[in-house]
């Protein structure tokens, strides 16, 4: 720093923090490796964050995707200004409990009943214990790739995010290994859980046919967002939903980030394919804490008091964002609602391929309703997690940085791929200056190789 030029605030801050917070974060991934420091703001509106002094940026993490709605939704603030009145209640059941319930049961397809929890990782750890309660056995299915939270049971074989950014392969494609994506794991936690290949059906059948009557439940992302955003092939969750009914496994979609992406009914009304049981989070209640699991009344009706599975806490459907879920669920049922998401995605999403192509940068987008992945050293279709091994973090990490030097902020997840994405809020003109900080960005890193 030059003699009596000030001290950029965002560089102190970090300064401070990392003395009080582990890394300088309250979440791992809030270390943004393109920058070298956390991406600090001062506040969010709309489609946009501020940063610390004052300059605006469009905003395509949207809060890991909690804040469909964007930022500072005038009907949000009024519900939680509404909560408030009614003296900050929690750990208390008000009539706002069952509305919100009642509102998700006649959105999607799977849901009789409900319950809430505060985090996606709570809600994951629920509806899997709840299916082994219902089933009596205690293996579960998940895929090589997929996220479902931060519990033991399924911190296993995904991309993670050490800011070493190593993303270990756990064995042969065709064959995973399980490997925990944390220290601090039991080893034995492994015999709980079968890592299969993602969207290889014959897989399923193989261990659903030797392990069958061991298994509770399979448990997946139905559109695989935490690898960018894959698709699963054509008839695969069909597939999936016929070998799960024929073994008497619950079929579990964890929906926390594909929920309201695609429509009001979720991915499972999109592919049409209904499971047992799933769980919703992120922009259920307009960037308020609040998950949810919900499925057929006879497996939630194992829940206690009726049954014996277990499912408590304090915090468990807090007014303030219940009755922000309640305002959420009826914006998303506005007519219009996902034209204009859908208008948003058919503009960003073939307009950056384009630029991609035309400059001969290698990179490709992805997307699926109102969230996409970027990939970086890819110009062929993504179609397997394994491939996303392959991805260039140093370009991605370029790239994100000169984004945000031009005004759009990305979550960087250490250069792996990850899900990106925009929320109502957005215009098509915050669109087209994402097009042009892209086409800028592009022209700066080919010029500087
Ligand atoms: N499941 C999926 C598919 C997710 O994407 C996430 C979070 O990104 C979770 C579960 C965990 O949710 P939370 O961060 O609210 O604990």
């Amino acid at each position: 720093m030059s003699k009596g030029a000030a001290a950029d605030p965002h560089d102190t801050l970090y300064q401070t923090a990392q003395a009080v917070l582990p890394g300088g974060v309250s979440s791992s991934i809030r270390f943004n490796k393109a920058l070298g420091r956390p991406f600090y703001i001062a506040r969010g509106e709309g489609a946009y964050l501020y940063d610390l002094e004052g300059r605006e940026y469009v905003d395509l993490l949207t809060s890991h995707g909690a804040t469909l709605l964007g930022h500072n939704h005038p009907g949000i603030k009024a519900a939680i200004e509404q909560a408030l009145q009614c003296g900050i209640v929690c750990s208390s059941e008000t009539p706002a409990q069952s509305r919100v319930a009642a509102a998700l049961a006649e959105m999607v397809p799977c849901i009789d009943m409900v319950r809430f929890t505060c985090s996606g990782t709570e809600a994951t750890m629920h509806a899997i214990r709840l299916a082994r309660e219902y089933t009596g056995r205690d293996t579960i299915i998940k895929f090589d790739g997929h996220f479902h939270g931060l519990h033991d049971y399924v911190m296993w074989n995904y991309g993670g995010w050490s800011p070493a950014g190593a993303a270990e392969a756990g064995g042969p494609a065709g064959a995973p290994r399980p490997v925990a994506r944390s220290g601090g794991i039991p080893a034995g936690i492994a015999d709980y859980v079968l890592v299969l290949p993602c969207n290889d059906l014959e897989a399923v059948r193989r261990a659903l046919w030797l392990h069958g009557h061991e298994i509770a439940a399979v448990i997946l992302e139905p559109i695989h967002y935490n690898a960018g955003c894959i698709i699963p092939p054509k008839d695969y969750l069909h597939g999936l939903r016929e070998l799960t009914r024929e073994y008497g496994v619950a079929l579990i979609f964890d929906e926390i980030l594909s929920a309201f992406r695609t429509g009001p009914g979720c991915a499972q009304a999109y592919f049409n394919v209904t499971p047992d049981l799933c769980t919703i989070g992120k922009c259920v209640a307009g960037g308020t804490p609040l998950s949810v699991f919900g499925g057929r009344r006879e497996i939630m009706e194992h829940l206690r008091p009726l049954g014996n599975a277990e499912h408590s806490g304090t915090y468990n459907a807090h007014l303030i964002p219940i009755m922000a879920a309640e305002v959420c669920l009826r914006e998303i049922r506005k007519p219009g609602f996902y034209d204009h998401l859908y208008a948003l995605a058919d503009r960003l999403y073939p307009g950056m391929n384009a630029i991609f192509l035309r400059r001969r940068f290698p990179a490709r987008l992805q997307g699926l309703g109102a969230r996409f992945g970027l990939y970086f050293g890819f110009t062929d279709e993504v179609q397997n997690y394994r491939d996303t091994a392959r991805q260039d973090t140093a370009l991605a990490l370029r790239f994100f940085r000169g984004m945000v030097e031009r005004g759009v902020y990305f979550c960087d997840a250490g250069g792996k791929p990850m899900h990106h994405g925009f929320s109502a809020a957005h215009t098509l003109a915050d669109v087209d200056r994402v097009l042009q900080a892209t086409e800028d960005t592009v022209t700066a890193l080919l010029s500087s190789r």
